[in-house]
């Protein structure tokens, strides 16, 4: 008994802590990595990406984690390579522990939103099976983790405005730029409601702004009034972009 008295006064040896921590997956790993919005921080835990933040210099990343995610984050600059390419679009997992199952279902239709590509706010909601909540889904992506790795940026308007992004609306536009997307065009398009578009041979109708993602000539395009226009010539729904099938 004298013996487990004294364990008391037993200090565990520095570092014991944070190495318990690890071990038990408590402290995340970050790298500082080059991306088109200019060096960011990004981390992941053993289940994948956790984050992707700006900050002012490490300090700023590490507290503004912790405060965050309620975890610890250690600089490894070894993951340097593994993480900058999971930015750059490569498949990495994700860990998106701390989103609810609806931020969840938002942010897995999100991430398959091709480059280049374009998805209304509205798309997303009916995609996710909840059409009512649009706002909802803007709200899920303001707070997306992992933006870049989860292209949020690919998700505007209906009217065709880029609306709010986690870094800023003005980043939002370059990064669409830079990917080509052409939004006078994008806005263009999505004025006009209940319009589908089908291109000459197609044998499905789509959204206009599915046909951002492929390439085709403007004077080949059809456009169909309603759903029932486009059914009425035989077409079926696009299995990329998913509109209604005709009643
Ligand atoms: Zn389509």
């Amino acid at each position: 008994l004298n013996d487990l008295e004294t364990l008391r006064e037993v200090r565990a040896p520095a570092g014991f802590v944070d190495a318990v921590l690890r071990r038990c997956g408590l402290v995340d790993r970050y790298a500082l990595c080059e991306s088109p919005l200019g060096s960011v921080y990004v981390a992941a835990s053993d289940d994948g990406i956790t984050a992707v933040m700006q900050a002012a210099d490490d300090a700023a990343f590490v507290a503004a984690y912790r405060e965050r995610f309620g975890r610890k984050v250690e600089r490894r600059d070894d993951l340097r390579g593994p993480l900058s390419r999971a930015l750059a679009g490569e498949d990495a997992r994700v860990d998106l522990r701390g989103c609810n199952p609806f931020q969840r279902a938002v942010l897995d239709v999100t991430r398959r939103i091709p480059e280049g590509t374009i998805r209304p706010y509205a798309w997303i909601a009916r995609e996710i099976g909840k059409p009512g909540a649009v706002r909802a889904v803007g709200t899920a992506l303001a707070k997306n983790p992992v933006p870049l790795v989860i292209p949020c940026h690919r998700v505007v308007r209906s009217d065709g405005s880029c609306g709010e992004y986690a870094f800023g609306a003005p980043l939002k536009v370059s990064l669409l730029q830079g990917e080509n997307v052409d939004l006078g065009e994008v806005r263009a398009r999505m004025s006009e409601r209940d319009v589908f578009w089908s291109g000459e041979d197609d044998e499905s109708y789509c959204y206009p702004f599915c046909f951002a993602a492929r390439p085709f000539r403007p004077e080949s395009i059809r456009k169909f009034h309603g759903i029932a226009e486009a059914h009425a010539h035989g077409l079926t729904p696009c299995p990329t972009c998913h509109p209604p099938l005709a009643a």
